[in-house]
């Protein structure tokens, strides 16, 4: 793979100066594995302060403790780090200090699994100590290392390691496997939102349903509501999975989005909880879409989830259950309050939920494209269901004599009785409503 022009610029201008320059981590696993690199780090023999003069005014002192400067190159930023190699670790998160060196070898053996701690020049030599391109090519993750010390350095590595193998598609080696689960409860040394993170880039993963199987007890270290789905059966005849492994099956069912991964991880928390067992044996869980709306809530809340993530996870947590209108009108009052981009995203959750039951009750779906073909419809007509679509607007509310709230209330009353179907979107029909609404608070307030 064709390094980049910026990236070539910067490694030979290293090397002209008479350093050593490589890429290295992510961006030489992403190029070996034909994938598109999200950023290219390079990593020098040049001391920081070395790379400084060799860039002048294009090095920026980004990171200079840790040996990183950012130069800027065909407008691009690239992070440039001075071989390193990390001293002793206290906190099970970052070395007390970190010391330079003039060893690549020595800078990849700090580096976190085998197919992150390989270098490649500028002539496209690799230089790989640890066999990373034969794990990548086997589909491998694997630490550098003793894994109990690596994992014992910083914690962090414990959460990448399941984000790697999820979005790789890759298996945990065997060694590395179990020292996830032994050392597991360091994670709480981890600030939230570095777990936060990691976790909703594990959830976008290809294989995010096969990790979150094999490694519940590390998600339930900071997530312990998870714990009690696992093996939780459901003594309904609508499911042939217990709760967990139909959460995984509807995970797996939904597009590699990390909202509506997390959604759909998240749907049913709530049901161990609210298990009832009738006289046949049969089992319910009335009530539960509340409950788990509720559990999701303070769980994104504990990890610092951003606001509007969190509600939208939240409210299509609280909506899972619901039935998927079938009629213009029942489709247009849910347009109305979950707007579309969210309806889109509910009849993912929908479908998802449907393919982890039973396969003699999966017939849910041809409701699902029903609501789904009424939504498309009714958007390519351009159907009203918002205040901004209504055809008339606050300042026709000012003309007809409406002051204060009295305004939004009436606007919301219009689009109320359009997207019931009672008055079209039309201007006169709409301002004749106002008309006889106006007349009948006048003749309610004499
Ligand atoms: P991506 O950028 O796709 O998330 P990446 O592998 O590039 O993946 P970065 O966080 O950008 O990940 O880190 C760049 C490189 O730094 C990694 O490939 C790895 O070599 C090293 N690295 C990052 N974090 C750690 C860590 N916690 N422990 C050890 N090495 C690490
Ligand atoms: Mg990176």
């Amino acid at each position: 793979m064709e390094l980049p022009n910026s990236v070539q610029k910067v490694l030979q201008t290293l090397e002209n100066a008479g350093f050593e320059a490589w890429c290295v981590g992510g961006c030489v696993r992403d190029s070996l594995l034909g994938l598109m690199p999200g950023d290219w780090d390079v990593t020098t023999s040049a001391l920081p302060e070395e790379t400084m003069a060799v860039f002048g005014s294009h090095a920026f002192p980004t990171g200079l403790q840790h040996g990183t400067v950012t130069v800027r190159s065909h407008h691009e930023s690239i992070e440039v780090t001075t071989y390193r190699v990390d001293g002793a670790y206290h906190d099970h998160r970052r070395p007390d200090s970190v010391t330079f060196t003039r060893s690549l070898t020595e800078d990849l053996r700090r580096r976190d699994f085998t197919v992150n701690a390989m270098a490649m020049s500028l002539r496209g030599e690799l230089c790989d100590p640890f066999d990373g391109q034969a794990d990548l090519r086997n589909g491998i993750l694997r630490c550098v290392g003793e894994p109990d010390k690596r994992f014992g350095e910083d914690a962090l590595r414990i959460l990448r390691g399941l984000r790697f193998a999820a979005t790789l598609g890759f298996a945990i080696e065997e060694k590395t496997a179990a020292s996830i689960h032994r050392n597991r409860d360091l994670l709480r040394e981890i600030a939230v939102e570095r777990i936060q993170v990691e976790l909703f880039k594990l959830l976008a993963g290809k294989n995010a349903a096969a990790i979150l199987r094999q490694f519940p007890d590390v998600i339930g270290v900071f997530w312990p509501e998870i714990l009690p789905m696992v093996g939780f059966d459901q003594r309904n005849r609508h499911h042939c999975y217990d709760v967990w492994e139909h959460t995984l099956h509807a995970v797996e069912a939904v597009p590699c989005d990390p909202l509506l991964r997390c959604a759909m991880l998240l749907h049913d928390i709530g049901k161990p909880s609210c298990f009832t067992m009738d006289e046949r044996g049969v089992g319910h869980f009335y009530g539960h879409s509340a409950v788990s709306r509720d559990l999701a809530d303070g769980m994104l809340r504990r990890l610092k989830c951003g606001n509007a993530l969190r509600e939208t996870i939240v409210t299509l947590v609280d909506w899972h259950d619901r039935e998927i209108p079938r009629t213009d009108k029942g489709v247009r009052r849910a347009l109305r309050v979950l707007g579309e981009e969210n309806l889109r995203r509910l009849l993912h959750i929908k479908r998802g939920d449907n393919m982890g039951q039973a396969p003699e009750y999966r017939h849910r779906q041809a409701e699902i494209d029903k609501g789904k073909a009424i939504m498309e419809r009714l958007l390519a007509e351009d159907a009203c269901f918002s205040l901004k679509q209504l055809a008339v607007n606050g300042h026709d509310m000012l003309v007809m004599g409406l002051t204060g709230p009295a305004i939004g209330k009436t606007l919301n009353k219009l689009l109320d009785a359009v997207v019931n179907g009672e008055v079209p979107n039309e201007r006169e029909a709409l301002l004749k409503n106002v008309k006889e609404f106006v007349t009948e608070n006048r003749k309610s307030c004499n």
